[in-house]
């Protein structure tokens, strides 16, 4: 197969690095991890995405997640014109406010009462923040290998580019903020308990993935998402679900739904911006009755709920609550999980491929993986040829092996064929 040809990305990395960190507006882009130079990015339409040499590529990396209709859909793009020309930020209350946060609650009726921020970063640290507030505790407990955005004190033992840089602890997070933050196994129920009995009543929350996308795709083992509820209630520990990646991903009413547990405050961002910045924090009533104005844990932003932001999510919302749209995502998830270990089977290859809705990851190793422990163990190196050779062949996967792929509704099952065909064949040169 001739190599494709990347030069003005090659360029356009030069000049970049000279006026960015990194030459990367986010870490893992970098592509520091794999190996080679970045993609720059012209245009993505449906399941493709297109570089600045005019090279197509099957896009599972789908911004990260946000883009679970495919690319630049046509209705969110009308949507957003018609807003648009509307007025782009108001810095006041309008009406799509309440009509995202109406449709977020039908969805998660945990979430009472939400707010509406910038990121998935904001949501996770404002929703730490009510329930420090809340609680009158100062210690959080969070688990190894989930990353909850770049916070102080959520930068420990984290997920994602963390993980992905080997940076358990970033310098410039003050030691009196992580010395608050105490890192647990996930998976591990009786390490759980252990702490809560030795100093439950100090812990404000706990915070989690569901299922752990940032260290790849880590199930809850039968029971853990049970018990982390039974002993949370126990000690008043306000139970905080990250749904950022797991929302609208693992179902529509995200992990909670899937697993039935009812968490006290939950996290989205991602699916629920459509492709624009937009983050939720919300819970529990007496909780979020916390926040300001109606009370006096302090949060704001001068962009959040920004009619832009809020209409790509409402039409995103939309297009998902229709019909057997689920149906239609979860069947594409899984002819593409049949097909992927299929092709490792066929080329005798040693992988673990998991999938929780539409989010998956594919490890280099022959071990099951409950946590980020078992997930360090995937051989890096050689998912970094897998990834380089796949590029060539036309599949975009996330630069990192602690990354979820994921499934959008525009994927076809040429799509899907390709990409399996791709596997078989890299799979066989790298074995
Ligand atoms: C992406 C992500 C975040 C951070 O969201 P940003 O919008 O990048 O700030 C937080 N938590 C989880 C689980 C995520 O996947």
């Amino acid at each position: 197969m001739p190599k494709l040809n990347h030069k003005k990305s090659k360029e356009l990395f030069k000049k970049a690095k000279r006026l960015i960190p990194g030459g990367v507006n986010s870490p893992v882009r970098a592509f520091s991890a794999v190996g080679g130079n970045p993609l720059f990015i012209d245009s993505a339409k449906g399941s493709k995405i297109y570089d600045v040499d005019g090279n197509e590529y099957i896009d599972y990396v789908l911004s990260w997640g946000p883009m679970i209709l495919g690319h630049s859909h046509p209705g969110v793009v009308k949507a957003l014109k018609k807003a648009a020309e509307k007025g782009t930020s108001f810095g006041a209350p309008t009406p799509l406010e309440i009509e995202l946060a109406t449709m977020v609650r039908k969805a998660y009726p945990s979430m009472e009462v939400m707010r509406m921020v910038n990121s998935g970063t904001e949501a996770t640290m404002s929703a730490i923040r009510a329930a420090r507030g809340f609680t009158g505790r100062d210690k959080i407990i969070k688990f190894e290998g989930c990353y909850h955005g770049h916070a102080d004190g959520l930068l420990v033992k984290a997920g994602s580019g963390a993980a992905t840089f080997g940076v358990p602890t970033s310098p410039g997070v003050p030691r009196d903020y992580a010395r608050n933050t105490l890192t647990l196994p996930f998976n591990d129920l009786q390490a759980f308990k252990k702490m809560c009995e030795r100093t439950g009543k100090n812990i404000a929350c706990v915070i989690l993935e569901p299922v752990v996308g940032n260290s790849g795709c880590i199930l809850p083992k039968p029971g853990y998402l049970e018990g982390l509820r039974k002993i949370t209630s126990k000690y008043g520990i306000v139970l905080i679900f990250d749904e950022v990646m797991t929302g609208f991903r693992v179902s529509f009413g995200g992990a909670q739904r899937a697993f039935r547990i009812k968490p006290d405050m939950t996290c989205l961002g991602k699916v629920i911006g459509g492709g624009l910045p937009v983050g939720a924090y919300g819970g529990k009533k007496e909780i979020m009755r916390k926040i300001a104005p109606d009370g006096p844990v302090y949060q704001a932003g001068t962009l959040s709920g920004n009619p832009l932001a809020m209409t790509a999510g409402i039409e995103t919302l939309k297009i998902l609550s229709r019909p057997d749209t689920y149906k239609k995502l979860m069947a594409k998830s899984e002819a593409l999980e049949d097909a992927m270990k299929n092709a490792a089977k066929r080329a005798g290859i040693a992988t673990k491929f998991y999938r929780a809705g539409s989010m998956f990851c594919t490890y280099f190793t022959n071990q099951e993986v409950y946590n980020f422990t078992d997930a360090a163990k995937t051989d890096t190196a050689l998912f970094g040829k897998f990834f380089r050779k796949m590029i060539e062949k036309g599949v975009n996967l996330a630069p990192s092996a602690f990354e979820a792929g994921f499934m959008s509704l525009a994927h076809s099952q040429a799509d899907i064929n390709k990409t399996a065909r791709a596997a078989y064949e890299t799979f066989k040169e790298i074995s």
